[in-house]
């Protein structure tokens, strides 16, 4: 059974550096669209957010909108046909913030180890020296997987695998970690504590998370803020600034009065746009 020590979560993000809050993450204008022979596929119109250092936010739009396109052009895997990205002031083409990718399927090797799985971005990035190997033993203690080191991953639950692949993730030391529907293979009672788990030990990491993801209700849940996107090309309805007035934890805030507010207010931007 995982236990995860409850999140010292300041509500106001402001209290932990001095009452300034750097936008780690800035979109501005961005538009994108995809070329080939036949064809030109406009993905994303005039995009503009930013994120905050230690923000989880959420990204929801409808299927095909351009959500994946955008998380690959704040993992620098595209580059904008307009518009600016900034990281930490810089543009990002001069950034050199490390930057973590999680993806629907855990994509771990069932021929490793849980252990040398957690250790096969360190090794691939050149970075498995003794300070590193600590951290991501730290880790998988931390996290309940220490006693599951030596299995394979067909051994594990599905949620274990998914908080494998999520140390695996956070071994590198990430400053942004980016989610594309990180829980959207797993079934819905395993999803919910799931995702739970992963947005508390996000938190508890320090760490400043985007999340795309279908399910409303996880993104309420889970963020500090929602953007919402229309179909594509893709342009932001709405950011929604979720305050629940519970504590950071994912299973209160479901249980929060407001959470169906926001649910029935972002299903209704949702819903509009697929018209
Ligand atoms: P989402 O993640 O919101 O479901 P994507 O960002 O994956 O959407 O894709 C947005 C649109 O771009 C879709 O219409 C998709 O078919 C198209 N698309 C995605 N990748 C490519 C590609 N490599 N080349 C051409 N079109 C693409
Ligand atoms: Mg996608």
């Amino acid at each position: 059974m995982l236990y995860i020590k409850m999140y010292e979560y300041k509500e106001d993000l402001n209290l932990y550096i001095g009452g300034k809050v750097l936008d780690l993450v800035e979109i501005k204008n961005v538009s994108f669209a995809y070329h080939d022979e036949k064809k030109e596929t406009h993905c994303l119109k005039n995009i503009t957010f930013n994120v905050k250092e230690r923000e989880f936010l959420s990204i929801v739009g409808p299927s095909g909108c351009g959500k994946s396109t955008l998380l690959s052009l704040i993992a620098k895997l595209l580059k904008p046909s307009g518009g600016d990205i900034f990281i930490k002031n810089r543009d990002i083409e001069k950034s050199d913030v490390t930057i973590g990718y999680m993806l629907q399927s855990d994509n771990l090797f069932n021929w490793r180890s849980i252990y040398k799985n957690v250790l096969l971005g360190l090794e691939i990035q050149n970075k498995l020296n003794d300070e590193n190997i600590e951290y991501a033993n730290y880790l998988l203690d931390k996290y309940g997987l220490a006693e599951f080191k030596n299995f394979k991953p067909n051994e594990l639950s599905g949620g274990q695998r998914q908080r494998a692949a999520l140390i695996r993730t956070l071994a590198i030391k990430p400053e942004i970690l980016l989610l594309d529907e990180p829980f959207s293979a797993l079934d819905y009672q395993t999803r919910l504590f799931v995702s739970d788990e992963i947005a508390t030990i996000i938190r508890n990491e320090k760490k400043t998370a985007i999340m795309i993801t279908h399910d409303i209700s996880e993104s309420i849940a889970v963020s500090d803020r929602v953007v919402v996107l229309s179909r594509r090309p893709a342009s932001v309805v709405n950011i929604h600034e979720i305050n629940l007035n519970t504590e950071k934890s994912p299973m209160k805030s479901r249980e929060a009065p407001k959470f169906k507010d926001y649910f029935n207010l972002i299903w209704k931007e949702l819903d509009y746009n697929e018209q």
